[in-house]
């Protein structure tokens, strides 16, 4: 019966229901960033990589509720906080298309989740070898106080 009291405090349910899943998903982002800038001394994250970040990382359930941009957030004031550096790699870093074993760099469909490469054979996992690849560039970088700047986008 639509106006009736029942109705009325369904709604008032769900909306405490939708309001409590907010805050578990708040605190869960909060934890994860607060582990991330305490127990690193480097971070890198790939920038405007979204859709990536969302197939690749088991954290993208987490990052897509709260949204990246509240992530990267989080990160860059905690990172102050606990003193570690934030690399950020550009979007057009090729962690994805170069063999982290010799270099090679090949087109990637994400489709493909093994990385098979064409010039030395190695075969890995996607993500690893991604994985693998970023945290070279984490290495090479200059830090330029808190927040580190590999490549800067050529907008
Ligand atoms: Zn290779």
């Amino acid at each position: 019966m639509k106006g009736s009291s029942n109705r009325y405090k369904a709604k008032i349910q769900l909306a405490k229901h939708h309001a409590k899943i907010a805050n578990l998903r708040k605190n869960t982002l909060h934890q994860v960033t607060t582990y991330l800038c305490k127990k690193h001394a480097r971070i890198v994250v790939e920038d405007l990589n979204i859709g990536g970040m969302l197939k690749n990382h088991k954290l993208a359930q987490v990052i897509a509720d709260c949204g990246f941009h509240e992530f990267k957030r989080q990160l860059e004031y905690k990172a102050k906080k606990f003193g570690c550096e934030i690399v950020v790699a550009d979007r057009w870093f090729p962690s994805s298309k170069t063999c982290s074993s010799c270099g090679h760099i090949q087109d990637m469909p994400l489709k493909e989740r093994v990385y098979n490469c064409g010039s030395c054979g190695h075969s890995m996992d996607r993500d690893l070898n991604a994985a693998i690849n970023l945290s070279r560039l984490a290495f090479t970088v200059k830090a330029y106080g808190g927040i580190t700047a590999p490549m800067l986008p050529t907008k």
